[in-house]
């Protein structure tokens, strides 16, 4: 049976994870080796990213994500930045949506112009507006969709018709989607990122951030992350190809759960507001349906009353910063990913005190219900 062929439900149990041809093991051995023989002339070395356990997420991410190949760094910043410092050089131009990843956010604004590497941040929900700020000496765009927290959607095909139209480099920030969402390389873009501490982890205890592209783009920035240093120890990656297997149940049953809990939400009296792809009443509800298969787990909504009275009340959602795991967790933006923001520019950027980001976990949404309505009570 060629791999190719199978549905992605199969591809996140099989591709890749060769299994154990020494002893018939089912799961791929663990290879912390850190010296390979040399003499066959092709060099394994962790840092490389050639050692089999790497190369079992990167078949598997690169089956998922539909692309040729993958590299699998030690955190998402360690994919995010070392692709864009492999892709752009001193006198080159960026283009960013403004609503990115905090972490992302503050790498563009600290370390860009270091380098002497111009940027320009601009509003993603009108496509035209990319467009605008493409200037001679522009290389890349970059975007992220559902965006943090207010799960903004940009519209890729239109972000793909400008940047081929200027042969820009497309990357985006596949993080809240996941694999099972969305498929960004289908629609046209470049270049696949994940923060792998997320849904890819999906257990709140590993950190990796993934790369996944054509073998072309793959080829220039592993050059420059060898250079870097980034990659994932063994250990790290042995327990993303574990995490992988599950990667369909999990997200299909947090899609629900969000599904679920948005609608849920909506029709509650304590809650003024409820942000989620899968409502029709949000604006980015018909470009989503286009571009995603499924809307996701990550949801989030003001509440009327004190939202640290609510964080505090929950008893099963755990508050917490990160996302993706199994288990439920909110946070208050104001206080963790955008606390570096002043108040007017958190106001301009519509996170107000009262709101809550949920991650939705797998556990039964009855239950996730009773915690929320016992807590906004
Ligand atoms: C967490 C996150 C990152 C950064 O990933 P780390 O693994 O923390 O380095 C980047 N983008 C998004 C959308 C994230 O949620």
């Amino acid at each position: 049976m060629k791999k190719k062929h199978l549905q992605p439900r199969t591809l996140s149990v099989h591709a890749g994870s060769s299994g154990d041809p020494q002893f018939g093991g089912t799961v791929t051995p663990l290879f912390p080796s850190a010296a390979y023989d040399y003499r066959s002339g092709n060099i394994l070395y962790p840092r490389y990213f050639n050692t089999p356990n790497h190369r079992a997420v990167a078949e598997k991410m690169a089956a998922l994500e539909k692309g040729e190949d993958a590299l699998t760094f030690s955190s998402g910043m360690a994919a995010i930045f070392t692709s864009m410092m492999a892709l752009l050089r001193a006198g080159d131009h960026a283009v960013f949506q403004n609503d990115l990843y905090g972490g992302t956010h503050h790498a563009v604004l600290n370390e860009l112009n270091r380098y002497g590497i111009e940027y320009t941040l601009v509003d993603a929900s009108h496509p035209a507006n990319f467009e605008k700020a493409v200037k001679k000496n522009t290389r890349i765009l970059y975007v992220e969709t559902p965006s943090n927290p207010l799960l903004k959607i940009t519209d890729l095909p239109a972000v793909v018709k400008i940047a081929r139209r200027h042969k820009l480099i497309t990357l985006i920030d596949n993080t809240f989607a996941s694999p099972v969402n969305q498929n960004p390389l289908e629609l046209g873009i470049d270049i696949v990122l994940h923060s792998g501490t997320k849904y890819i982890g999906g257990h709140s205890d590993l950190m990796c951030g993934v790369v996944v592209s054509s073998k072309k783009f793959v080829d220039i920035i592993k050059q420059s992350a060898i250079h870097f240093g980034g990659h994932a120890d063994a250990y790290t990656c042995w327990l993303v190809e574990r995490s992988l297997k599950t990667l369909y149940l999990r997200v299909h049953q947090q899609n629900d759960n969000a599904q679920q809990l948005a609608e849920w939400l909506s029709a509650h009296k304590k809650i003024a507001r409820v942000y989620y792809p899968g409502l029709k009443s949000h604006p980015g509800h018909a470009v989503a349906k286009n571009q995603m298969s499924g809307f996701g787990g990550m949801l989030s909504f003001d509440v009327k009353g004190d939202a640290d009275r609510v964080v505090n009340r929950l008893e099963l959602i755990k508050p917490a910063v990160s996302l993706g795991g199994v288990e439920s967790t909110i946070n208050q933006p104001h206080k963790t990913s955008h606390r570096r923001l002043t108040s007017d520019e958190r106001k301009a950027a519509g996170i107000t005190d009262k709101l809550l980001r949920l991650s939705t976990g797998v556990e039964d949404v009855n239950d996730l219900m009773k915690d929320l309505d016992n807590a906004l009570k």
